[in-house]
């Protein structure tokens, strides 16, 4: 496997979605050079929560009406992932906990998708999370959403890249850089457009800016609490909350104007929490105009793309690295690779192609 005879293929981008496809190039036996201006612990992928949440993501805040099953595809790839990267996949599931029109609400909705729920009384709760708001009497759980650790991770996915014969190195690459590669080029930019010289259809995708809240002083929950406008999970040996969107933004800024509706969210969830010392860690999404990512073929031959993930990169990772990946080497991509297609939005799309 990836051996000196091997067709090489340049990624750029060491954010789960470039380790992660280029693990999976690797693992199909190409020599696989992985070049990234920020290290993956200090990009968008280093600083999420890492929930692998088809069923919260589908009921909160679904990027297209019919994504549930698309979301799944993703999350049931992660146990072999897991396996193969030797780490930790947490399955305890996740919570909603606040009001009750507003649990009504979404019970509804899981219902409506065929999703799974059960109640939890106020003594299960305050075991998961002391503290909890005593007007919320009850809460909904599903065991359809799991979760990874992201730092661990992505220091797992490199650590097995290089031990399959990869390289990955830190440099900034411009179009110019990549003008005559040796091989394939797959583009895992995340927000940067930086590229879109080279793949007109990186100019489609918008970020949004996300600030995530973390504390080491205060228990973290033992499974994932979702309340209205905040989530809660234990990360890092610490607490972490999030999240804000923040549409159009590229700076990595602690905006603490940007924050007060998720400070607002966990005051009123969680009345005893401290309010002040919270670390604030920043990453940018990109969201393409479907809010689902680009995976596979770019208009430009010999490039591919791996982006736009907007808020579930850690979810769809193993199923953008299997797509991508069976665009390089020429296979089917299965089911969902026509609904990823970076083509899916021409004519029009980006600058015209000289
Ligand atoms: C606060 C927050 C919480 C989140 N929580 C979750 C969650 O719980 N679950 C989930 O599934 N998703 C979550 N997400 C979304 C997820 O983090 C992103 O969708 C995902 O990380 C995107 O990964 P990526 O690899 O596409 O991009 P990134 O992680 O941004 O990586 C991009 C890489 O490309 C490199 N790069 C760009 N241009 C160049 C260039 N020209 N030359 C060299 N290198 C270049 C960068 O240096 C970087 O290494 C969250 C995001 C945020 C911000």
């Amino acid at each position: 496997m990836g051996g000196s005879g091997a067709a090489s293929v340049i990624v750029v981008g060491a954010g789960v979605f470039g380790l992660a496809t280029g693990l999976a190039l690797a693992e199909a036996g190409l020599k696989v050079r992985l070049v990234a201006e920020t290290a993956s612990g200090l990009t968008a992928s280093g600083v999420a929560a890492g929930m692998l949440a088809p069923a919260f993501e589908s009921v909160l805040d679904p990027p297209s009406p019919d994504s549930l099953g698309l979301l799944a595809a993703g999350r049931d790839l992660w146990p072999d992932l897991a396996g193969r990267l030797g780490v930790a996949l947490d399955r305890s599931g996740a919570a909603a906990v606040g009001p009750d029109d507003w649990l009504g609400d979404l019970q509804a909705r899981f219902a409506h998708l065929g999703l799974e729920t059960r109640e939890a009384g106020r003594a299960e709760m305050e075991a998961w999370t002391p503290g909890l708001a005593p007007r919320f009497r009850r809460a909904l759980v599903t065991l359809e959403d799991w979760r990874i650790e992201p730092q661990e991770a992505l220091a797992a996915m490199a650590a097995r890249l290089r031990d399959l014969g990869g390289a990955v190195e830190a440099g900034a690459l411009a179009a110019r850089d990549l003008a005559d590669p040796p091989g394939p080029v797959v583009l895992a930019t995340g927000a940067d457009r930086r590229l879109a010289a080279l793949a007109p259809e990186l100019a489609l995708l918008s970020p949004i800016k996300g600030q995530i809240l973390w504390r080491a002083d205060q228990r973290p929950p033992s499974r994932v609490i979702r309340a209205p406008g905040a989530y809660l999970l234990g990360s890092g040996g610490g607490l972490l909350a999030g999240a804000t969107m923040e549409a159009g933004r590229t700076d990595l800024r602690s905006d603490p104007q940007a924050q007060a509706g998720l400070r607002a969210a966990l005051s009123d969830a969680f009345p005893e929490m401290p309010t002040g010392d919270w670390v604030t860690r920043v990453g940018v999404r990109a969201a393409s105009p479907d809010g689902l990512p680009l995976a596979g073929a770019s208009r430009r031959p010999g490039v591919f793309l791996a982006a736009g993930a907007r808020r579930n990169g850690w979810l769809l990772a193993p199923l953008v690295a299997k797509i991508v990946t069976a665009a390089v080497t020429g296979e089917d991509g299965g089911r969902w690779a026509p609904r990823l297609d970076p083509s899916r939005f021409a004519p029009g799309a980006g600058e015209v192609l000289a």
